[in-house]
């Protein structure tokens, strides 16, 4: 469902070479670690499946869509099929649990009436359905977090990027996290998690991608986390 083909990416500005001749392949259903210390390249790789970025060279197909030739009309509807969770969560403040996850759907042209089935129904897959009506603060940062897990169900993404997901959370909270993005995964889409929680990516056994200077120097299908990385 994901390929890079020999993609390298050139920051121009600094003349960096990001990512050198990377080539990639993660199947439909599959939970992906990224994993790297910070600058080895994983934020580009990550801006790259999202088209914030383009590579200098190279291709990229996600989901049978070429995203190295998405023009710029084309793009927002792209993103659609994607969901991304962020180390600060990213709630709007003013708005409710239900109206973070409305909006979402909202701002991608859903009705009412598909929101008012489709929210309750990801809430409860994150254990929030009784806190529909909170505001983000007055939720602990694990509830936050399974509130913008919500959020990138809304609109049924075939992936879900998480990108240092448990970074602002505490090591139980941040199992209750991996465990519900694994329960997502479960049930078929595709996920993956840049990290740098060792704990977390040794518990789990899942596919780890090690990347450093912008190239990959592990992939391991049940890996851990080395202390090289
Ligand atoms: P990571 O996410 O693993 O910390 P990044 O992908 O952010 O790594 O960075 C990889 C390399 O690319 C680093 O050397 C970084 O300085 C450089 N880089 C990242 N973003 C930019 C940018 N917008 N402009 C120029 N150089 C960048």
């Amino acid at each position: 469902m994901l390929q890079f083909k020999n993609v390298t990416k050139i920051y121009e500005n600094t003349n960096v070479t990001a990512l050198d001749d990377i080539t990639l392949d993660i199947q439909k259903g599959e939970f992906v670690f990224l994993v790297g210390h910070s600058g080895a390249g994983k934020s580009t790789l990550i801006k790259l499946i999202t088209a914030e970025e383009r590579p200098t060279s190279g291709e990229i197909i996600i989901n049978d869509i070429n995203v190295t030739e998405l023009t710029a009309k084309e793009i927002p509807y792209y993103r659609r099929t994607l969901g991304m969770v962020f180390q600060d969560f990213r709630l709007l403040d003013n708005k409710t649990v239900m109206e973070n996850v409305g909006f979402a759907m909202q701002v991608v042209g859903a009705t009412r009436r598909q929101m008012r089935r489709r929210v309750p129904d990801v809430l409860s897959r994150v254990g929030l359905s009784q806190k529909a009506r909170f505001l983000p603060n007055e939720l602990s940062g694990g509830e936050q977090q399974r509130v913008a897990i919500a959020r990138a169900l809304a609109n049924n993404p075939n992936l879900i990027i998480a990108d240092e997901p448990t970074g602002n959370l505490d090591p139980d909270t941040s199992k209750e996290i991996m465990a519900y993005l694994e329960e997502i995964n479960r049930s078929g889409t595709t996920v993956i998690v840049a990290t740098h929680d060792k704990d977390i990516v040794n518990s789990m056994h899942k596919r780890v991608i090690a990347v450093d200077g912008g190239n990959i120097i592990r992939d391991d299908e049940r890996g851990g986390y080395s202390d090289h990385e």
